[in-house]
């Protein structure tokens, strides 16, 4: 049996009076899903272990089975991953933002709007007026920037040491950026701590004399004048899903956002890449139906991602994110389970979200989440609709981290 995973990022919510008390998935109009809840068997899954934030890239990799305690590494290994970067086992790479400081204060954590394009341009004037003679004087290749995407980029330190604390940039708008600056959490860990902090201050006096910025000082614009690394870690020792599953020979990853793809990257997956994903409701939702369709032809697992319905959430937007459930409903899960009634193999499809992030809370949430497994010969339970709710009398009961996978798994 073939196995697709559909999750709506941050689609499950909390009660809405706007709603006559309502979640959205009990108010939105998403006959799919309740059809598959009816005919399949649901649940409630705990995706965020004790001691974590609930972040995607949390909840994501203990849907996917694996123990957080032992491959959480950052995003900055994630997004390598994802940008195509192959870490060495010395490597230590963090997020590296280009952010916008004044008068010695974080403005933004994103630079001012950078486009990759022209952030580009910077991280190549970094690499070679920054890196460059640090490198030189080192007699080795110790550091290197690499380009992401927009203010989102790659910091690599070889031989750094991980157990450091940085402040991610998104959390301190507005505030004084010098007591922000990274500590070591151990002595070996100073010299790195040392490093990045040189790096920090030689950036915010290298950065303003690019023609980038000068252009942004001229129109009155705000500058990308200082990097900003944080979430840094080694490359994960992640087994991939093929090794731990013998029914998985091959899989595939349909993401958007670059930490799942890094997380699909280092769980053996292959990255597909999908024209129009943008990660918000104006997705090329057929476009990842289509991919995920062609996936199912020559792989036995497929992780389908959709962010839309968090950011929506992040927006406080109701309307928006109703409709990025209605979306998903019918333009993506719609096509891909009419194409598994045709297919001569049997498919297992299972529907979750990662984690809630709650309209009128406007962050994540890490509270259990309902899910729906369904295949053709399933034998099905009392739920008849999916949601929030529904789920809670689901034959599953509520499973914990990776005892999602081995249900799925366990489907034949
Ligand atoms: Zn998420």
């Amino acid at each position: 049996m073939k196995h697709i995973i559909i999750l709506g990022d941050g689609m499950a919510d909390l009660p809405v009076e706007r709603l006559g008390g309502k979640t959205l998935l009990q108010y939105a109009n998403k006959p799919m899903m309740d059809q598959l809840a009816k005919e399949g068997r649901c649940g409630r899954l705990i995706t965020v272990p004790e001691g974590f934030p609930p972040g995607s890239e949390v909840a994501n990799t203990a849907i996917l089975g694996y123990d957080l305690n032992k491959v959480y590494e950052g995003r900055g290994p994630l997004e390598a991953a994802s940008i195509g970067y192959e870490m060495a086992d010395d490597d230590l790479a963090l997020r590296c933002n280009i952010i916008n400081l004044q008068d010695g204060k974080i403005i933004t954590h994103n630079g001012g709007n950078l486009e990759t394009d022209d952030a580009r341009l910077l991280i190549d004037y970094l690499n070679e007026t920054l890196a460059k003679p640090i490198n030189e004087s080192l007699g080795c290749e110790r550091v290197k920037f690499i380009t992401g995407i927009q203010y989102r980029h790659l910091l690599v330190i070889k031989g750094g040491n991980k157990h450091i604390t940085c402040a991610p940039p998104h959390d301190h708008p507005n505030e004084e950026w010098r007591p922000l600056l990274v500590k070591a959490d151990i002595p070996e860990a100073q010299e790195t701590a040392d490093l990045l902090n040189e790096l920090i201050l030689k950036s915010q006096e290298l950065l303003p004399k690019h023609p980038y910025n000068q252009a942004k000082v001229a129109k009155g614009e705000r500058q990308a004048n200082s990097i900003w690394p944080w979430s840094g870690g080694y490359r994960p020792s992640m087994e991939t899903l093929m090794q731990q599953y013998p029914d998985i020979k091959s899989g595939t990853v349909i993401s958007a956002v670059d930490l799942i793809r890094g997380i699909g990257h280092y769980a053996g997956l292959r990255i597909v890449e999908v024209e129009g994903a943008t990660g918000l409701a104006d997705t090329n939702y057929e476009g990842k139906a289509k991919a995920a369709i062609e996936a199912l032809e020559h792989d036995d697992f497929v992780f389908v991602h959709v962010e839309a319905s968090d950011e929506a959430g992040h927006d406080g937007d109701l309307e928006l994110k109703l409709k990025t459930i209605e979306y998903l409903d019918q333009r993506l899960i719609k096509p891909i389970y009419e194409h598994i009634l045709k297919m001569n193999e049997p498919v297992c499809m299972a529907v979750l979200p990662d984690h809630l992030t709650p309209v009128e809370m406007r962050i994540h949430v890490g509270q259990p989440v309902p899910f729906l497994i369904w295949h053709k010969a399933i034998e099905p339970d009392e739920v008849q609709q999916y949601d929030e709710v529904s789920c809670v009398s689901g034959s599953y009961g509520l499973l914990k981290l990776n005892e999602f996978m081995q249900a799925l798994m366990t489907e034949k």
